[in-house]
């Protein structure tokens, strides 16, 4: 028997705008139990259907669509399709110089809950939803054959590891596909290489995210005295040494992070501008050593922390906290100097950003211009509100 949904009329409405998720608390009727990522049928007020997605018993996201509309079979024509758009939407933006990058981006692509990075010949399949395990067969079988990956690992979100573990035996970091991995994989982004551990590193590896930020942090770095704060493994510090910068300091919390970062740098060490430009290690917290260092001055600061702002309770927290950071980078910055201000908290948004750095800049009483404001990755594509996590501003002073 079909497991058939009914809810409030405002989540119809949001369905039919193209929100992917249906809240437990929004449905108002079932008619049997449903079991993890099996198929959900929407029906409207007229009984007519609406939608039809992965039904997630543990979730307080209980549906998450799949198609809306019209009914149709969903079976594997139809996923090849679906794998097919999102291959072609990214056809167009890399060349053999970057082999890093995202080939399928959730619900913003039409696989809810799934990520799917590439990084060289391994793919790196994530999981934010039990639901896909039922048919993790078949989906890691539809992407072998579209992508010739040599490798494909499994990486599955911290809430859902102990279920899977217990219901699938399978576990975070397996090798669903291809040879064992004992080291990091190199890839290439921009013609730079780079280490991803695939297996443990912060969501797969890498944070591909912010290659369009890195490349424009490049373009500005020239002679440029550079501050990486949250540098993790030096992303940004590449592209401002290849960019010319005169000297890095990547700053950050952790020790694993800065040796990834120096291990990045080692391996692009044939790159003249690389070889030349100096670099320095800071292990600190960087709200405190900006605080505490208020003597050193930098020619561009990059500020890129971790999200402030996990949950909607904390948001006015974190806005505040967008400000003092900014205001304490920009206290370090000479005369002449650049700001990059990153945030990558959901429920903080773009503008409630982008104004909590204006405010530091306005209160630093220097004159200063705003050069752009940026937000997701062409390959990290954003379609609904909760999707949009991804802003940096850069100001000039
Ligand atoms: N800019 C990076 C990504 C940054 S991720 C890139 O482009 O790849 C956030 C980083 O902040 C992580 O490396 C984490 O170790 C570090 N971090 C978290 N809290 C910190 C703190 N209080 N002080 C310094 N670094 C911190």
């Amino acid at each position: 028997m079909t497991l058939k949904l009914r809810i409030t009329s405002a989540a119809e409405k949001q369905i039919r705008s193209g929100h992917p998720w249906i809240f437990s608390d929004s449905i108002l009727d079932q008619n049997r139990e449903g079991q993890m990522g099996e198929m959900g049928i929407i029906y409207d007020k007229k009984d007519k259907f609406l939608a039809a997605g992965f039904f997630d018993p543990d979730s307080p996201i209980r549906l998450r669509i799949l198609h809306a509309g019209k009914p149709t079979n969903i079976d594997a024509a139809w996923w090849t399709e679906r794998l097919e758009s999102a291959v072609a939407r990214r056809a167009p933006l890399f060349d053999h110089q970057t082999t890093g990058f995202r080939w399928i981006n959730g619900e913003n692509d039409g696989w809810p809950g799934l990520v799917l990075d590439r990084y060289a010949d391994t793919l790196v399949l994530k999981l934010y939803t039990a639901a896909w395990l039922p048919r993790l067969r078949e989906i890691t079988g539809l992407i072998r054959q579209r992508l010739q990956a040599h490798r494909i690992v499994l990486r599955l979100s911290r809430n859902i590891q102990e279920t899977v573990l217990r219901e699938w035996r399978k576990n975070d970091g397996e090798i669903l596909y291809g040879p064992p991995l004992e080291q990091p994989i190199i890839f290439l982004e921009t013609g730079l290489q780079f280490e991803a551990d695939v297996l443990r590193g912060h969501i797969s590896g890498f944070f591909l995210d912010q290659r369009e930020n890195r490349r424009k942090v490049g373009s500005r770095a020239r002679g440029r005295s550079v501050l990486n704060a949250f540098s993790f493994t030096g992303g940004f510090s590449l592209y401002a040494a290849k960019g010319g910068a005169a000297s890095i300091t990547d700053l950050d919390i952790s020790r694993h992070a800065l040796e990834g970062g120096r291990r990045n740098f080692q391996l692009n060490e044939s790159i003249p501008e690389i070889a030349r430009c100096r670099r320095t290690e800071i292990k600190a917290d960087a709200f405190e050593w900006l605080n505490e260092n208020s003597k050193k001055r930098f020619g561009l600061i990059i500020l890129d922390p971790p999200s402030l702002a996990k949950r909607e309770s904390e948001r006015a927290g974190a806005i505040e906290a967008y400000t003092h950071l900014a205001s304490a980078g920009i206290a370090h910055l000479e005369p002449g100097g650049l700001l990059v201000a990153c945030s990558c908290s959901a429920h903080v948004s773009a503008l409630e950003f982008f104004e909590s750095v204006r405010r530091a800049a306005s209160k630093s009483r220097r004159r200063f211009s705003e050069l752009e404001t940026t937000g997701h990755a062409p390959d990290h594509p954003a379609t609904f509100e909760e999707a949009n996590y991804l802003k940096a501003a850069y100001l000039g002073f």
